[in-house]
């Protein structure tokens, strides 16, 4: 884990706004980070320029979250006073404020081109981003903590802490902390027909956060419902993930999470297995062709305007 020394310019700029000095914190670990780079694509960056909101703790979303996502669902201040209690062994935690750090991390673009021309299997570069993708996302995370605990807050990663549960449910599975609704209670996008969620920088990313004993200025949720950014739901028109799944896994009623994973575990297999190139890496190949060769793939898609025919 690394340690900082924080001089007592820095500790001022963080004091004086927290919020902008994590944002420009997060924005250069993407840049400069070597953690960032597919080594077998001449060291591109794995992600581009990352989105960062915030929500606090006691957004009323968080309590929705019990009923929609799951009742074991949880909130920012339940997972730091878990972290508290049980690993720090504090057995009458202070936890006046408490908010959450979520950061949006946009495929890179040529990625996004080269995954866009596949029909039935990812391709390498793809799965690639996949899984050295999820080793910065956890690289960042520690990242954050360390420098929010050298700041003198308390700080949990909670994906990537003992306090993280997945959940069997009717229709596969679902966890005790979901990103793509942390990240909508921080205004960073809405969710989608196809189950993803779409930002600014469109639906072709990866997101996490951090949970943090400080004050935050919740970031303004720009949206007016929870499915306004996919052009299915906005405007009845679209679809255009159902046609890009080999599994027939989208449809107008939204995502069917068994098929997908018949998908990825079973239909892809051979793609992992090196049948179509070698050099695939991780437990199963990735897929994202709903998250490619779609319009919502890098921005909040609009519709066409059609042309008029003029006299
Ligand atoms: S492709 Fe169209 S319908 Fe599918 S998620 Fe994107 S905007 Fe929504
Ligand atoms: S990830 Fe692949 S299998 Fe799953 S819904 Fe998207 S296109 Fe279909």
């Amino acid at each position: 884990m690394t340690t900082f020394t924080i001089d007592k310019r820095t500790k001022g700029r963080f004091d004086t706004n927290p919020e902008r000095f994590i944002e420009k914190a997060i924005i250069n670990f993407v840049k400069t980070s070597p953690l960032n780079r597919l080594e077998s694509f001449g060291g591109e960056p794995i992600f581009d320029q990352p989105l960062v909101g915030f929500a606090d703790s006691d957004d009323p979303l968080f309590a929705e979250y019990k009923k929609v996502v799951h009742e074991l669902h949880l909130s920012p201040k339940e997972m730091l006073t878990l972290h508290l209690t049980e690993t720090l062994k504090d057995k009458a935690p202070q936890l006046a404020d408490v908010s959450v750090i979520s950061f949006v991390l946009p495929i890179n673009r040529e990625t996004l081109r080269v995954n866009a021309r596949e029909k039935e299997g990812p391709s390498l570069r793809w799965n690639h981003t996949r899984w050295k993708g999820q080793d910065f996302i956890t690289g960042l995370s520690t990242y954050l903590v360390s420098l929010l605990e050298a700041m003198g807050a308390h700080a949990l990663a909670p994906e990537i802490s003992p306090y993280f549960k997945i959940l069997q449910v009717s229709d596969g599975f679902t966890s005790n902390w979901s990103q793509r609704h942390i990240a909508y209670a921080a205004g960073l996008g809405t969710f989608s027909l196809n189950e993803g969620f779409i930002t600014s920088k469109g639906l072709a990313m990866r997101c996490g956060s951090v949970a943090t004993s400080i004050k935050l200025k919740p970031s303004v949720k720009p949206y007016e419902h929870h499915l306004a950014n996919c052009l299915f739901y906005a405007a009845g028109k679209c679809g255009e993930c159902i046609r890009r799944c080999p599994g027939g896994a989208i449809s107008e009623k939204g995502h069917d999470k068994l098929k997908c994973f018949e998908v990825l575990f079973v239909r892809q297999k051979p793609w992992a297995e090196g049948a179509y190139g070698s050099g695939y890496i991780g437990s199963y190949a990735g897929c994202g062709l709903c998250q490619t060769g779609v319009p919502c793939e890098n921005r909040i898609p609009v519709l066409k305007k059609r042309r008029h025919k003029t006299d």
